[in-house]
């Protein structure tokens, strides 16, 4: 149900509302007050009864005019905030696959209206198991969370993150090709097997094998792309790990099965 909806169904029930109290104050209590014995006083009645239809005439385009909009309005901020802290994974606070895949597809419908390229990195974290078996989960998570800041920060407002996996992230960069975009990734790359993580004292180092491919806008199969950049994330880690590897350079690679959204 829309919030137009929910707003047009509350503020119907609220003019029904409003029309029995008219009918009550114009018709009803005059009516009790007249058949009261000695009551004879017609201008205390027709007073009431205009006061009551004037107050529900009122209260009618009160809710016609303004409460109804506002309702929705406020419906609205509601849902949305409900649905972006949804849309949004816990630990990392970048997108979830789920809402991540819904903005990807409208990233692709965007770029075949425009007939523009947009590319696609899959970004995955080097012997990730190593870190978890040598400092603990609560610290590989750490190193999960800080790799996916360093992606956030450094990659521009309109690009997306997506945690596709466990350590692994899928980013979307509109309006670009995969050589436009090798360059950009690689400097996060680099930085961030300099950067640390602390944890409990510890300083912990990690680096991120990136595969990227192209999305032409004639392309309707988006799974077909993602798993491109699969293949590409598994050359890299073919290659020796923390490199960032695209189609041109796949040639002596082994193949792999493709992924499913
Ligand atoms: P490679 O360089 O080939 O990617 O090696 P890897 O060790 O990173 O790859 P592998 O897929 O074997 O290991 C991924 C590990 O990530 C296994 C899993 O237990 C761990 N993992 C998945 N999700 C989470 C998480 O949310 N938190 C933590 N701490 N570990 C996770
Ligand atoms: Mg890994
Ligand atoms: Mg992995």
């Amino acid at each position: 149900m829309s919030t137009k909806t929910v707003a047009l169904k509350l503020s119907r029930d609220i003019k029904r509302m409003i029309l029995v109290n008219a009918i009550f104050l114009t018709l009803f209590v005059p009516i009790a007050l007249l058949s009261v014995k000695g009551f004879k006083d017609l201008s205390t009645i027709s007073i009431i009864a205009l006061w009551g239809l004037a107050m529900s005439v009122g209260n009618f385009f009160f809710v016609q005019t303004y409460l109804t909009r506002r309702t929705e309005s406020d419906l609205k901020t509601s849902f949305d905030s409900i649905h972006h802290q949804f849309a949004l994974d816990d630990l990392t606070g970048v997108y979830t696959r789920r809402a991540g895949m819904a903005r990807l597809r409208e990233e692709l419908a965007r770029s075949r209206r425009h007939g523009r390229t947009l590319s696609l990195a899959m970004a995955d974290i080097d012997k990730f198991k190593d870190i978890n078996d040598t400092y603990g989960h609560l610290a590989g998570d750490k190193v999960i969370q800080h790799v996916a800041q360093s992606l956030k920060a450094q990659l521009r407002e309109c690009d997306l993150v997506i945690r596709f996996g466990g350590e692994e992230f899928l980013i979307v960069m509109p309006d670009t090709n995969e050589h436009q975009t090798v360059q950009p990734l690689d400097r996060i790359r680099h930085r961030l097997s300099f950067s640390t993580t602390e944890f409990k004292n510890q300083s912990i180092r990690c680096s991120i094998s990136i595969g990227v491919a192209t999305v032409f806008p004639v392309e309707t199969d988006i799974i077909d792309a993602i798993s491109r950049a699969d293949q590409a994330l598994y050359c890299a880690k073919q290659f020796g790990r923390n490199r960032v590897v695209h189609k041109d350079q796949m040639k002596h690679c082994q193949p792999i099965m493709p992924v499913h959204a």
